[in-house]
């Protein structure tokens, strides 16, 4: 069923605990940790809990749930306090535009200066 938890998914153990994150903020429906492998300073990952495999399918499921992912977001760029210099919202959606887990996840990258157009 949409939504559901998939047991072969990284992200839905990190909302399960099952695998570690340094969380930085949770919600009733989203999480925000930081990412392994950081691309800026700030380089954190706003999931919803519900297991949708991309954004098209998480705002066409549960809009609200996205909402509440873009929120979140921008609550992640305040507590890091990059929204005054500008910050980045990506949602890589599919493999050639690098999206490697297939659990809806938006970057908030900042603190450095990024370039567009993106590589
Ligand atoms: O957009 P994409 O699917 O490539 O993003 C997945 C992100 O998840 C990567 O930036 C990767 O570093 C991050 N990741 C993580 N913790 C893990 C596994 C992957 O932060 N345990």
């Amino acid at each position: 069923m949409a939504g559901e938890a998939q047991s072969d998914c990284l992200f839905c153990k990190i909302v399960a605990g099952e695998v570690p994150a340094t969380i930085v903020r949770e919600s009733e429906t989203t999480v925000a940790f930081r990412d392994i492998n950081p691309q800026a300073p700030t380089h954190v990952l706003v999931i919803p809990k519900a297991h949708y495999p991309d954004a098209a399918s998480l705002a066409a499921g549960a809009p609200e749930i996205a909402a509440d992912v873009l929120r979140e977001a921008g609550q992640v760029a305040a507590d890091e306090k990059v929204d005054g210099s500008g910050y980045r919202v990506v949602f890589n959606t599919g493999s050639g535009a690098g999206q490697t887990v297939w659990h809806a996840h938006a970057h908030v990258l900042g603190g450095r200066g990024l370039n567009w157009p993106p590589g």
